[in-house]
């Protein structure tokens, strides 16, 4: 990955990187919005989704409040056409101007209002450079017989579907309604039918207020099965049975996260198992997770990810980072969460397995990074840059690491008694780093300099690199696999290793395990004995092409095309692409797949690709 865009003031911010950056003011600086003016409070969506000309057409109604007599209002787009502008119920024209295209950032729309105005109606149709739409054609998808429409809004991408105030910090209610044609079944981020209609129209309501960045639209071919009470999953016809038996374990999770940091509180919580092009993991589009059909392994291993996003119900969507700067607010809340639901559901064993392979990742990030730079800090200071690009491994694992720590020192009791209380106090707003350690300092330290010392708070929010007070997960089945490596690379025979019945996280640590660099014969020996090449799961192949290309097995390569074009997860396919990219054989291997696989990929992993391969679009 790329280090830093080296600006003036990226420099500037590296040479005193090692002393303590207050935060600026709270100031979204990836939004045009002026909520200080006038604030959007609710949504209601009117579109129609138009599969021919890959476009959605409609007419957004923001209710406003008006602070203070202002006379416009001040909203984020990107590449939308605005047909039209009026004003209050009665549609009163009005005018409007777009300002000059920032990169990324979009289009300032200004819209004239009256002081009493209370109600914008924008007509528009989105664009070709609508980033968070993917439009799937029928082959792209699973069951090859109709296309599909997904939205992908984090982190500044709403924009380029919806004229709104696109900033994480500013919350909204909304409604919507979405015409679609009548073979498909459109769902959103809200209240949704459990059964599909015959007229292609649906109706949605999200009562509680959310930032723009959790909109999210899928329309598809889709059938849904029931989970639990309240959850179940929408998929395509034909992996329904699939994805129902490996989320069997949802409703076990949201329990187990009701018990640790009190109710759920957005009603239903459904999933969507979307085609694989979709670029993340999962996104917690709030009562309907959006999740990769890379998680369905067909033994529930990989459905930590389904804790995840369900933890994001409370960490991120509950309490949100007010601005990207403070995405580990989000991110590491929510990790920590997470492997509090997966010890609750799966054991501590379990967990900690999981924590050890995070705390790799961190490393790892933290070595590619150079641990004196500024992106190794968890608040981040993302002047002039993309949010989408800027996004790591710190924000997730170190703040995991800084929560774990706290909890270490204080006792598991007192820091949950904390952390419920932190989401009761602040649901339904956004918070700051500063404004967390202000809490944190007045509820949890509480004037204690001796436990002040032990945490060490103000290096772990604004310092770079890891410090040295990091908790060090333990996991005796990891330390067993580290063994069985040992014993093989000093010659026992691969297939009398002790290895029955491990688990998906210590067949990653196996992996991950093994030498940089092995001969054709030892890479040879490991698939024959355990049969990587023909695994059906997307992490351990993942971990398995990663030494296909490093040593190139050529034996592996028909593997690394199949899976680089079947899926397009960003996690898999930038750190496969980046090592394919480090020798000439390898970026020529790479160029050549990619030409295949691009057009199924979301704009969010294209834009990471096309800048490792120098690729011109
Ligand atoms: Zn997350």
């Amino acid at each position: 990955m790329k280090k830093l865009i080296l600006l003036p003031w990226t420099l500037l911010w590296i040479s005193c990187s090692s002393s303590i950056q207050p935060d600026p003011i709270d100031h979204d600086e990836h939004s045009f919005a002026r909520p200080e003016e006038v604030v959007v409070t609710h949504l209601d969506l009117d579109i129609e989704v138009n599969f021919t000309k890959k476009e959605l057409t409609g007419k957004a109604s923001l209710s406003i409040k008006n602070k203070k007599n202002f006379r416009q209002l001040h909203l984020d787009t990107r590449g939308l056409a605005i047909h039209k502008v009026t004003i209050g119920k009665e549609e009163k024209s009005t005018a409007f101007q777009l300002g000059n295209p920032v990169r990324y950032l979009g289009q300032e729309l200004i819209i004239d209002i009256e002081p009493s105005t209370d109600l914008v109606n924008v007509y528009y149709s989105t664009g070709a450079e609508a980033d968070a739409l993917q439009w799937l054609e029928p082959a792209q998808t699973a069951d090859k017989k109709h296309p599909f429409l997904f939205t992908q809004s984090q982190a500044i991408l709403a924009r380029t579907w919806v004229p709104c105030q696109d900033s994480p910090g500013i919350r909204m209610t909304y409604s919507a309604r979405v015409k679609c044609p009548t073979e498909l079944w459109a769902v959103m981020s809200a209240e949704n039918d459990t059964v599909k209609n015959d007229e292609g129209i649906y109706t949605f309501k999200m009562t509680n207020p959310i930032p723009a960045y959790l909109l999210a639209l899928a329309v598809g071919d889709l059938k849904f099965q029931s989970l639990g009470q309240r959850s179940g999953v929408y998929t395509e016809p034909s992996v329904l049975g699939r994805a129902a038996y490996e989320l069997a374990d949802t409703e076990k999770m949201i329990e187990a996260a009701e018990k640790l940091y009190g109710p759920y509180r957005w009603g239903r919580y459904d999933l969507i198992v979307l085609p694989p092009s979709f670029p993340f993991g999962g996104m917690e589009n709030p009562r309907l997770t959006f999740a990769t059909p890379t998680i369905l392994a067909g033994d529930r291993s990989l459905v930590s990810l389904v804790a995840h996003e369900l933890a994001h119900s409370w960490s991120g969507n509950l309490v949100t980072n007010a601005t990207w700067n403070d995405f580990w607010l989000n991110e590491g809340f929510t990790c920590y969460f997470e492997r509090r639901i997966d010890e609750a559901v799966f054991g501590k064993e379990f967990a900690e397995m999981e924590a050890k392979l995070g705390e790799h990742d961190l490393l790892e990030q933290i070595k590619e990074f150079g641990p004196d730079s500024a992106d190794t800090r968890l608040w981040l200071n993302l002047h002039g840059r993309n949010p989408d690009d800027a996004g790591s491994d710190i924000a997730y694992d170190k703040g995991y690491s800084f929560l774990r720590l706290i909890e270490e020192k204080v006792g598991r009791d007192r820091f949950d008694q904390f952390l419920k209380k932190y989401f009761n106090t602040f649901a339904f707003q956004s918070m700051t780093t500063k404004k967390f350690i202000a809490y944190l300092r007045e509820e949890l330290i509480q004037g204690d300099l001796e436990l002040e010392k032990k945490i060490r708070i103000d290096e772990w929010a604004y310092q770079t690199g890891l410090p040295d007070n990091c908790p060090k997960p333990q996991s005796d089945a990891f330390t067993n696999v580290e063994e069985q490596v040992r014993s093989w690379m000093t010659g026992k025979p691969a297939k009398e290793l002790m290895s029955t019945n491990w688990s998906t996280p210590e067949w990653r640590h196996f992996l991950r395990s093994l030498p940089a660099t092995m001969k054709k014969t030892q890479m040879d020996e490991l698939d024959a004995a355990f049969k990587f090449s023909k695994s059906g799961n997307s992490e351990i192949i993942f971990e398995w092409l990663n030494h296909v290309i490093v040593n190139k097995y050529e034996a592996g390569y028909p593997q690394l095309e199949t899976f680089l074009t079947s899926m397009g997860r960003r996690k898999f396919l930038k750190p496969l692409y980046q090592k394919l990219a480090e020798t000439q054989d390898g970026l020529q291997m790479a160029k050549k797949i990619y030409a295949k696989a691009r057009p199924m990929y979301h704009a969010v992993s294209t834009s990471t690709i096309d800048e490792i391969l120098k690729w011109k679009a």
